[in-house]
């Protein structure tokens, strides 16, 4: 029998709480006789481990990872810690190292979820942005001088790679092509931006002719947002840049009820290295530590990390127990309105997996 070699790597606040839950959820479907198992390990990196090593991760920490089939990833951001050094240190340092350079985030709208669009069946709402994982204005190309001066200066410059952005549109392009509706939406802003985002529109337009069975349009990335308020159901795969597509997922999230349960995948197209899933959310410092967390985001990046592995009959097992879970509002987390609880929550799907 199979067995898959899983990193996993809770990192912060309720990524502690959520990636145990994930373990004990693939599992179950392990258990339920899935034909193959899986071998966990867990690495602690992360703000604790910087207290005690002044470093997010040790300086050999991507060779630990090298040989895993995939990783589980909760959230990197500690109270006590800068932000751009928890996600320089770890997520990012993972996300660049095996060169992860398409971000998949799945957007739909679960049963029993009540969305804030009141124009807006579920059926409307089914969409994955792919966001460009490895440069743009996430490229980390900048610096400061002249620092506490008054002249102080600070730059941080997007940088955009022909390579790069053709990757990317490739990538966004076979993925539209590989769902019903073959509906592909390019995001730019080449009206304000008229040097690399003028090269990204005309790559897009130079991949859509390997592509002619899509369909595809452009859309300037603030009227994007109008558009995912006011016409959802004209959406279905996007591509966007590192720093768009950041924003644009996150109100994909909370379009679809909660940022809790988003899910995403960090993905080496090329299978290089190990791709790297996780739920959208960060560390909850309002919530964490207490048991409250929605952990659905991180059981849906299961599903993902499933998909990846080819176990595609598997993943469906897994994202059906999910969706009878949220179809339960007694089954709903604080973030949903509801009171139930992380380990409430875990142990009705583990159920449901046993019980099918
Ligand atoms: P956040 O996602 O941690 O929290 C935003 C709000 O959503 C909070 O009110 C939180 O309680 C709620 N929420 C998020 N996930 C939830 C869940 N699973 N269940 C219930 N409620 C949930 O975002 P933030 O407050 O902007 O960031 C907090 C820290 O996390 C920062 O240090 C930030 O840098 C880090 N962060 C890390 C990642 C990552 O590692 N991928 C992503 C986002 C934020
Ligand atoms: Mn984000």
């Amino acid at each position: 029998m199979k067995t898959y070699r899983i990193a996993c790597i809770p990192g912060d606040g309720i990524g502690k709480e959520v990636i145990p839950a994930g373990q004990e959820v693939l599992q179950a479907l392990a258990a339920a006789g899935a034909g193959f198992g899986f071998a966990f390990t867990s690495f602690g990196w992360g703000g604790d481990w910087y207290r005690a090593h002044g470093q997010m991760m040790p300086d050999d920490g991507l060779e630990a990872l090298r040989g895993m089939d995939a990783i589980l990833f909760g959230s990197a951001g500690d109270p006590q810690i800068p932000d751009h050094v928890t996600l320089w240190g770890l997520r990012l340092k993972i996300c660049q190292g095996f060169d992860q350079y398409a971000n998949v985030r799945p957007t739909r709208i679960l049963p029993g979820i009540d969305a804030p669009l009141k124009r807006c069946t579920p059926r409307d709402l089914d969409w994955v942005i792919v966001r460009e994982n490895s440069e743009g204005e996430y490229a980390g190309v900048g610096g400061r001088a002249h620092q506490g001066h008054p002249i102080e200066v600070a730059t941080d410059v997007s940088m955009m790679t022909r390579a790069g952005v053709e990757r990317i549109m490739r990538f966004a392009f076979r993925l539209a092509q590989s769902r019903p509706r073959k509906l592909l939406t390019v995001v730019t802003k080449s009206n304000a931006q008229r040097h690399a985002m003028v090269m990204w529109d005309q790559i897009a337009a130079e991949v859509a002719r390997e592509f002619p069975d899509v369909r595809w349009d452009k859309e300037l990335v603030d009227a994007c947002t109008a558009r995912m308020v006011n016409r959802p159901a004209s959406l279905d795969t996007l591509v966007a840049t590192n720093l768009h597509a950041d924003i644009l997922s996150d109100l994909a999230a909370a379009l679809a009820g909660s940022l809790g349960i988003a899910p995403t995948g960090n993905i080496d197209p090329e299978r290089r290295y190990p791709s790297m899933f996780e739920p959208i959310h960060g560390s909850a410092f309002d919530i964490m530590g207490q048991g409250l967390a929605n952990p659905i985001g991180t059981f849906w990046s299961c599903v993902m990390l499933l998909e990846h592995l080819g176990e595609h009959e598997a993943a469906a097992r897994l994202m059906q127990a999910i969706e009878s879970v949220t179809a339960d509002p007694a089954l709903h987390t604080g973030d949903l309105g509801g009171k139930a609880r992380t380990a409430d929550v875990t142990s009705a799907v583990c159920h449901r997996l046993k019980n099918r």
